[in-house]
């Protein structure tokens, strides 16, 4: 082991067996473990005979914990940052330390491991070349579509996280603004309720409804992108209404652009205000 040192360590996401050898020795041997909840830390640190160290490092404290780590650092020590779950610096805690540690000069080591949007996709099935791993949408009703409009054209599978008090609103939203596509509900994995579950956007509020017990725990959805043609479309459709826009009023830009590009008036209609918002 180096030292001084970050090492930043994949854990569990529900499974305490899935962690790597590597992240055990790490664990082991760090002269401090920084942690986002210490007694949820313990938790794994015990079941694997692991005796460390521990210090808090989340959310409302990581400025004064990472000039923490810097003084362990620079008394020559090497500390192992993890969080709750997972990987540390996805949608949780973690990259502010690292980018202090780096930015001090100090060496910084990944060790990874489990994540669970790379875990839903592996098992999920979708051919899907390209993702977009997007995390967790506004909690807000309003901004929350807002996010999802400006994701709406992407032709990359979006891949979410929720929670299970915001999934059937997030699902219906998306099914909203999406319309016809397909998702993959990918819950509790790697424990005991795991489920992974695919059906139509339209589908799934009603198969939430219809058991209480899918509302439970934690989420990963997979959403499909937009078909390639529509994010094409749309960059032709912009390029076209751009120029007109210049030229005359919003409603003979919009009539003009349905003729030339043959898009959708709703579509091109929306197009042209966001445009004209200089969205
Ligand atoms: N750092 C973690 C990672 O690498 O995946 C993510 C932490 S984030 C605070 C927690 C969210 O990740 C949950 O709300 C859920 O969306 C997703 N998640 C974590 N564990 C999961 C599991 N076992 N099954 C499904 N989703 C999970």
């Amino acid at each position: 082991m180096e030292r001084p040192s970050l090492y930043v360590v994949a854990t569990p996401i529900g499974n305490l067996a899935d962690i790597t050898l590597r992240a055990l020795d790490v664990l082991k041997r760090a002269d401090v473990i920084a942690a986002e909840d210490t007694r949820f830390a313990l938790r794994l640190l015990k079941h694997h005979g692991v005796n460390a160290r521990l210090i808090s490092l989340h959310e409302h404290n990581e400025r004064d914990a990472a000039q923490k780590l810097l003084t362990l650092l620079a008394q020559g020590k090497s500390v192992a940052l993890i969080s709750d779950a997972g990987t540390p610096a996805i949608s949780d805690p973690g990259a502010l330390a690292v980018a202090t540690v780096r930015n001090a000069g100090f060496t910084v080591v990944p060790v990874p491991g489990p994540n669970a949007a790379i875990c839903a996709l592996s098992a999920a099935g979708l051919a899907a070349p390209h993702f977009l791993f997007y995390g967790f949408l506004p909690q807000q009703g309003a901004s929350r579509k807002r996010e999802l409009e400006a994701l709406k054209t992407l032709p990359y599978l979006l891949v979410f996280y929720e929670a299970p008090h915001r999934v059937v609103a997030s699902v219906a939203a998306m099914n909203e603004v999406f319309g016809e596509r397909t998702i993959t509900i990918a819950r509790e994995l790697t424990k005991l309720f795991e489920t992974i579950h695919n059906c139509r956007l339209g589908e799934a509020v009603a198969w939430f409804e219809a058991d209480a017990n899918q509302l439970k725990g934690e989420f990963v959805l997979l959403v499909e992108g937009a078909p390639a043609a529509t994010a094409a479309d749309e960059g032709e459709s912009r390029r076209v209404l751009e120029v007109l826009l210049r030229e005359m009023s919003l409603k003979q830009a919009v009539k003009l652009a349905v003729d030339l590009t043959g898009a959708r008036k709703n579509d091109i209609y929306e197009l042209a205000l966001k445009i004209d918002k200089g969205a």
